[in-house]
């Protein structure tokens, strides 16, 4: 599977298949264990009925605050995963899933000889060129 371009520096070092760490917030919170979804809001003395519960509110205020960061861009040519959780796009996480080629043309080759799928179909070279001729994910919007 694979769905975006990437341009990130040839030397570019990430696995192949691991979340990027850009992509998830550090500051979390836990679900509220003394509620569930019958608990009329506000009710719960622990969580305020909100549900969650921050270590603090400072924790609260940095996650709120936070925003994901792409891997720099460069001159190189990668295909990543990535999964979009809201229709705004703002939740998302994602992966490479290929190596980082110097040609747009190399990359498209190693997809398919790789057998990488799209959608689950396989695509031929000019396919995955016509996939990967948008912005790249990682540059700016
Ligand atoms: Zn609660």
């Amino acid at each position: 599977m694979a769905n975006f371009l990437f341009r990130v520096s040839l030397d570019f070092e990430w696995p192949i298949g691991e979340l990027w760490k850009g992509y998830s917030c550090p500051y979390t919170c836990r679900k509220c264990e003394h509620c569930n979804s019958a608990t009329v809001s506000g009710s719960c003395e622990f969580c305020n009925g909100e549900g969650y519960i921050w270590e603090s509110d400072e924790i609260k205020k940095l996650h709120y605050a936070w925003r994901p960061s792409h891997p720099p861009s460069g001159e190189g040519f990668q295909a990543w995963e990535i999964e979009v959780f809201d229709d705004r796009g703002e939740l998302y996480e994602g992966y490479p899933e290929s190596p980082v080629f110097s040609t747009l043309k190399e990359l498209c080759e190693w997809c398919v000889v790789n057998k990488i799928t799209h959608m689950d179909a396989l695509l031929s070279k000019a396919q995955w060129s016509g996939i990967f001729s948008g912005k790249p994910f990682n540059c700016e919007f």
